[in-house]
């Protein structure tokens, strides 16, 4: 019997402890002015509460990978002055050249842990299911294979839900509500292709880092309920979900690599930095307003625009739209 994979040591959210947030881009493609939205606001949200911010590279789907990304991503987060913190729970996991970023690759073994885990419990099964068929019976699985026993090997695996989350609050949106029938689906945590799914090795990261606060595009609000619910059956308490609006070109199109999202310009970091400020609310310049403002930042250094958002940083200040078209 596998026994239970967290330390007994790590507690979530309670008593005074120290905020510790992170952003995760994924190195497909430079950084875009979406994913600084979600660095920014990341950033802003743990250093305003005097916490701790890392970095951490979600490569786990290794078929998205772009070898030059990483370094390009690290690179443009530096040169906007968002300089990250080395997580001591998991440094030991870090490697040459990682820039003291935890890596998803290199933590196979480890989702793996957790799996033989859930495995213990009888929480997972292997499913033979096509997509074809599970499009055929609706479009959502029905949990054809939980009683089949079949292989954990050469299938794909679900999680047997046990604990579906119907409804959670996100610290920016408020209240959510989560379809009954999606919250229910036996949803696959290992993929037919060997990979470990990005719902699995989301929630285990977070949980071996200590994160209190995940502050993130809100193209993922949808996934949460899973990923609570994945909390709720490892019996941990989860961290608080902060989603942020999502730059769009148009509604739906959020951008990224595919719709060929321009990169962001380090070299000249302060207009786009301004503007990022601008997306989470950050009041425009005021005639009235003596104090520093965005027209004013717009010529000292990052790290000067950055000590003054922490100071202002206002989540109530933050528009409630899940989309914002720039
Ligand atoms: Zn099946």
């Amino acid at each position: 019997m596998a026994v239970w994979p967290f330390s007994s040591q790590v507690s979530f959210n309670q008593g005074n402890q120290q905020v510790r947030g992170r952003f995760a881009p994924s190195p497909s493609g430079p950084l875009h002015f979406g994913s600084l939205v979600a660095a920014v606001g990341s950033y802003l949200h743990a250093k305003a509460n005097n916490g701790l911010w890392f970095v951490r590279i979600e490569d786990i789907d290794t078929s998205r990978v772009d070898a030059s990304a990483q370094g390009q991503i690290l690179d443009a987060l530096y040169a906007f002055g968002l300089h990250w913190d080395v997580d001591l729970q998991t440094q030991s996991q870090l490697q040459n050249g990682d820039r003291n970023c935890l890596k998803q690759t290199a933590r196979l073994s480890r989702y793996q842990e957790v799996l033989d885990f859930l495995e213990s419990k009888e929480l997972i099964y292997g499913c033979a299911c096509t997509r074809k068929e599970i499009k055929a019976s609706g479009g959502l699985y029905q949990g054809t294979c939980r009683d089949k026993y079949l292989d954990l090997h050469n299938n794909p695996i679900r999680l047997k839900q046990t604990r579906p989350i119907y409804q959670f609050s996100d610290g920016i949106f408020g209240p959510q509500s989560c379809d009954p029938l999606m919250a229910q689906e036996d949803y696959i945590i290992k993929r037919r292709d060997g990979l470990f799914s990005y719902q699995l090795a989301v929630v285990v990261d977070d949980i071996d880092q200590g994160i209190t606060h995940v502050v993130r595009g809100a193209d993922i609000m949808p996934l949460t309920a899973r990923q609570l619910s994945l909390y709720q059956t490892l019996e941990v308490d989860p961290p608080e979900f902060l989603h942020l609006p999502l730059a769009v070109t148009k509604p739906g199109h959020k951008l990224s690599k595919q719709n060929h999202a321009p990169a962001i310009n380090s070299s000249n970091p302060q207009p786009e930095l301004l503007k990022a400020l601008s997306f989470l609310g950050y009041a425009q310049p005021s005639l009235s307003n003596k104090s520093l403002n965005l027209d004013s930042l717009a010529k000292a250094s990052p790290q000067t625009i950055l000590e003054w958002a922490v100071e202002h940083w206002s989540q109530t200040k933050i528009n409630q739209q899940t989309e914002i078209i720039i």
